[in-house]
């Protein structure tokens, strides 16, 4: 295994790996290497898994027969597996707690639909040998009533949010997600989310160079409860995420406006 840096958040940055849109039937040629880097690197990265997908624009391909075995073998390694919504049908049309993304799957649905939902992917993912332990929120839609919903099934970890370190938030604990690609860092708590449907040999290659020079700064969701000091979102946290959102939604109108950095846009839109 790998040794731990001595780490402390003022003075060393922490990296962690989240891969979203897990699906068996997925259309993801990034995959095996992505998971040969988690093997190489022995990262314990956050797998978001999406119990019964029914996007289209994920894949629904002939299930693969390898797959559920793969993630219980990477969940055994120290990976953690996050509930990636239900099925990846994104018609919800409000803004949520995260407003990324108007169009999701879960935001302003009826509390006792989000419960459902909620309890049929645990129990899939459950059903297939795995220990689900963080939500990962389909376009960042997550509200008040799928925050209750997850804690009354026993989620109180939410992979979302804009801040440089983990906080408590609406009786949840937040681990902050705020980059779509590895870019480097001073200090703070980075999860770097990508989608392997999507990744091209160019980004899996950038990735690989940043994780060989920065893979004692990989950490994991266990660690990061253990080692991070937890507080409420302060007002002024809420005002660095509101601005670092206000940014977010600034760089996509400029992308519409000039198509050349439609690949900048495409890296910070987060399925
Ligand atoms: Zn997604």
């Amino acid at each position: 295994m790998r040794s731990r840096v001595s780490f402390s958040p003022q003075n060393s940055a922490q990296y962690l790996l989240r891969i979203d849109d897990l699906t068996p039937c997925m259309n993801a040629p990034a995959w095996p290497a992505l998971c040969a880097l988690i093997r190489r690197h022995h990262l314990q990265p956050i797998l978001g898994v999406v119990p019964d997908n029914h996007d289209p624009a994920l894949g629904l391909d002939a299930p693969d027969p390898q797959f559920w075995p793969a993630l219980r073998a990477l969940e055994d390694s120290g990976a953690t597996i996050g509930l990636h919504g239900y099925r990846h049908l994104c018609s919800a049309r409000d803004f949520g707690l995260v407003p990324l993304h108007r169009r999701n799957e879960f935001v302003g649905v009826p509390e006792a639909t989000q419960s459902e939902w909620i309890a049929a992917g645990l129990q899939i993912l459950r059903g297939h040998g795995l220990d689900p332990a963080i939500w990962v929120a389909p376009r960042h839609g997550s509200d008040r009533a799928t925050l209750r919903a997850l804690r009354e099934h026993g989620i109180a970890t939410i992979s979302d949010g804009f801040a440089a370190r983990p906080y408590r938030h609406l009786d949840c604990t937040w681990i902050p997600q705020q980059l779509w690609q590895p870019l480097e860092k001073t200090h703070g708590l980075w999860t770097i989310c990508l989608h392997p449907s999507t990744l091209t040999p160019a980004q899996i290659a950038e990735l690989g160079a940043f994780v060989a020079a920065h893979s004692a700064q990989f950490t994991s969701v266990p660690r990061v409860l253990e080692e991070w000091p937890l507080s409420e979102q302060s007002f002024r946290d809420r005002l660095v995420a509101n601005s670092a959102i206000l940014r977010h939604h600034l760089r996509r109108l400029r992308s519409l406006i000039q198509p050349r950095r439609v690949c900048e846009s495409r890296s910070s839109s987060s399925q």
